[in-house]
């Protein structure tokens, strides 16, 4: 099928009242990640702009509120215990410390304030202790969002009354590479999560991670299996290996940043009213690189200095380039929390 031609399929099946079916083939992604740079980006800065003001970028900022030590072997990852990095661990941090962190954010700009804790899943325990970070934090007025590994059943609901507007679950890289980089918990776990999640009424943030030695064909079943979760996820994480001495993918070939960019332009067009995030790797991405993916329908991104323990560019440096670029804050309205206009 001549790529240029794929517009229809941007359809859900509930849009078109027709039994599911995948609304975007592998093969197609992949037609779109082939075609002409220019044409790519100027297909999915027209779709980017049927859904959103083209020069506003919303801010989320990341912090770490239990580190390294997981009993997981995700092969990227400098918090897997059986890695030795120079990611020194630290237990859950105090309800002050976290909310103190959050407001900080928040008068840097941040709208939204997302908690990562390096566990394989919280437990019982854990989520007692989590669950009045989000109260607090949602009570500054800032959106949430938690990423804290596999939820058990009613988990998610939890999370859920106690404010949470987002929970981060990504599925890390297409199912025919999974295998290579993480063991200890397979894609369905992950699937089972995101399921709970969606159930429970939260918004879904999912994403993957380019750059660890994949094919093309493998970044556009990733994007495809992503476009074609019913309905597919409201924020969408694209993330550069960051490689870490100590980890096994360190020293992986880098990925060329064009092609970086192309991922970023086939997130967009398949999923066009999603939040599409450039999220780590930012602060090893050139200025002009950063610019292309805004330009290919990036529209998110992380802000501090640090993502949950690797380095992200400094609010200065970002606060210059948005300058640069006449990008803007996106305002997020109190009752419209939800980043799109459908259920
Ligand atoms: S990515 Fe998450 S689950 Fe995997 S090792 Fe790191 S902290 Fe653990």
């Amino acid at each position: 099928m001549d790529a240029l031609t794929i517009n229809e399929t941007h359809r859900r099946p509930a849009d078109t009242g027709q039994d599911p079916k995948p609304r975007w083939t592998v093969e197609q992604v992949e037609g779109l990640f082939d075609l002409p740079f220019n044409d790519l980006l100027y297909r999915a800065q027209s779709v980017h702009r049927e859904h959103f003001d083209p020069n506003t970028v919303q801010l989320s900022t990341l912090l770490s509120i239990k580190t390294g030590g997981c009993p997981e072997d995700c092969g990227y990852c400098p918090q897997a215990a059986r890695y030795h990095t120079s990611v020194a661990d630290q237990d859950l941090l105090a309800l002050d410390a976290v909310v103190a962190a959050a407001r900080l954010a928040k008068e840097k700009g941040a709208t939204r304030f997302c908690m990562g804790a390096a566990w394989r899943g919280p437990k019982p325990r854990d989520l007692d202790q989590v669950i009045p970070m989000v109260k607090a934090v949602r009570d500054l007025g800032m959106e949430t969002c938690a990423t804290l590994g596999l939820l058990k059943e009613g988990q998610a609901e939890q999370l859920k009354a106690a404010g949470l507007d987002y929970y981060n679950h990504n599925i890390d890289t297409a199912p025919e590479h999974y295998g290579e980089i993480i063991t200890t918990r397979t894609q369905q776990d992950r699937l089972d999560t995101l399921t709970r999640v969606r159930a429970a009424g939260l918004h879904v943030c999912c994403g993957g991670i380019v750059g660890m030695g994949e094919s093309r064909k493998c970044r556009a079943a990733l994007i495809a299996q992503l476009a074609n979760m019913d309905p597919y996820p409201e924020s969408v994480p694209i993330n550069n290996l960051v490689q870490v001495e100590g980890t096994p993918l360190y020293g992986t070939a880098k990925l060329d940043p064009l092609e970086f960019v192309r991922t970023i332009a086939g997130a967009r067009i398949t999923m066009p009213k999603a939040m599409v995030r450039l999220s780590a790797g930012r602060e090893e991405m050139a200025e002009g690189i950063q610019a292309l993916c805004f330009l290919a329908g990036a529209n998110s991104i992380f802000y501090g200095e640090k993502l949950l323990t690797t380095g992200n560019p400094d609010v200065e440096r970002d606060r210059a380039l948005f300058a640069r670029l006449g990008l803007r804050p996106m305002v997020v309205k109190g009752e419209e929390r939800g980043e799109r206009g459908e259920a």
